[in-house]
């Protein structure tokens, strides 16, 4: 991959390496765009393969972060941390230190928080060195862990698709395919519990299957088979690219809403969906929850206020689907110029001077 011709191509800010050898940290920090206001997305912790993978994930990771809050409404520019490392061995306190000492020195323009393979916990270690970090324990006055408050935007999304294929938003009685049962697949899943939904479950983790079958009665599926495994809804929980030219016409569901970040391989897997007459609620906007909870901690922390605007979800995917009927194009392209037009429309306002 050339990174410059890939930064160029989307337009990118800006991309940190971190190396601190003394503490084994190897971090990536990647700023899209911050015309909105400060780039906020958490940081990752990962075995990744290659430096090249890491970088790729920062880099597309980042760039969704910019469409979530943009699309959101959200006065948030998008990025995105990575850590090469494999968070059940690899983590200390001052490996979180270190990246806490980089983010600081980027002076505002990133701000971070958890994400797959890091914990509010990591957080604190973070915040001794950095102001810039969000997500803190509940003890602290903050918002905590994002996660709930991403399943029940899911949820809500997910009533908005079933209203419009099945004509009804009561998912009673429906069957729901949950990709990844961990922190965002169970918060969604007690939601579907609570409605008596049936719920078919796969993870890769094996204490995360057990939870699914003896907490919420789900019926467990192999990794793989849960493409071919005939359901209402599809929802994609665990990592990103899964929807792509080998898994889409294995499908068979006629909703496809998940939490997972970057679930179309590439941009034309919309259109595939599209095309197969599957509706796709677009991963952005079914998963700003959790980054809306946390622009409400940027502004003082009201926990109400955080889940009224979560419940908004329901509307913008309503506006999405009603936009991408009338113009005949995807679910997933209007989603995208929602959030370009919102930054297309900032940078077109007349920077008046300011003194500050
Ligand atoms: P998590 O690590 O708690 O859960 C992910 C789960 O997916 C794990 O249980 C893992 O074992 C499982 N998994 C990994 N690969 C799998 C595979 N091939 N098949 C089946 N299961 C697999 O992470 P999370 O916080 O629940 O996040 C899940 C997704 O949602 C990620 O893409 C994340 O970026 C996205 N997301 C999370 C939040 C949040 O608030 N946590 C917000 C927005 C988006």
């Amino acid at each position: 991959m050339k990174i410059m011709d890939y930064m160029k191509r989307y337009d990118y800010e800006e991309l940190v390496f971190c190396c601190d050898t003394g503490v084994g940290l190897n971090a990536i920090i990647a700023i899209h765009d911050t015309t909105l206001g400060p780039a906020l997305g958490g940081a990752r912790m990962w075995p990744y393969q290659s430096e090249e993978e890491a970088t790729l994930d920062a880099l597309r990771l980042g760039r969704a972060m910019t469409y979530k809050s943009a699309a959101a409404g959200l006065n948030l520019g998008g990025g995105k941390a990575v850590i090469i490392g494999d968070p059940t061995k690899d983590k200390s306190t001052w490996l979180f230190r270190s990246l806490g000492r980089f983010i600081e020195s980027l002076n505002g323009r990133y701000i971070t928080t958890e994400d797959v393979g890091t914990s509010v916990h990591d957080m604190e270690h973070i915040r001794a060195e950095t102001t810039h970090v969000t997500g803190l324990p509940l003890a602290w006055g903050s918002s905590g862990d994002p996660s709930p408050l991403t399943g029940f935007g899911i949820y809500q999304g997910i009533r908005a698709c079933a209203r419009e294929v099945f004509g009804t938003d009561s998912l009673q009685g429906r069957t729901v395919a949950i990709q990844g049962f961990g922190k965002v697949g169970s918060y969604l899943a007690g939601h579907l519990r609570d409605e008596g939904v049936n719920i078919v479950a796969t993870d890769i983790n094996e204490e995360a299957v057990r939870r699914a079958r003896e907490e919420f009665g789900a019926t467990i599926a192999k990794p793989d088979e849960i493409y071919d495994t005939e359901c209402d809804i599809f929802s994609p929980c665990a990592l990103g690219s899964v929807l792509n030219s080998q898994t889409i016409p294995r499908l068979k569901c006629k909703i496809v809403a998940g939490g997972a970040n970057n679930q179309l391989a590439e941009d034309e897997h919309g259109d595939l969906l599209q095309k197969r007459s599957i509706l796709y609620a677009p991963d952005f906007i079914l998963n700003a929850g959790g980054v809306i909870n946390l622009s409400v901690e940027l502004t003082g922390y009201d926990s109400e206020l955080a889940k009224a605007r979560v419940a908004e979800i329901y509307h913008t995917v309503e506006r999405v689907i009603a936009l991408a009927k009338s113009e005949k194009i995807s679910t997933a392209r209007v989603a995208d110029r929602l959030a370009s037009d919102r930054i297309e429309e900032a940078r077109r306002t007349k920077k008046i001077y300011l003194r500050k």
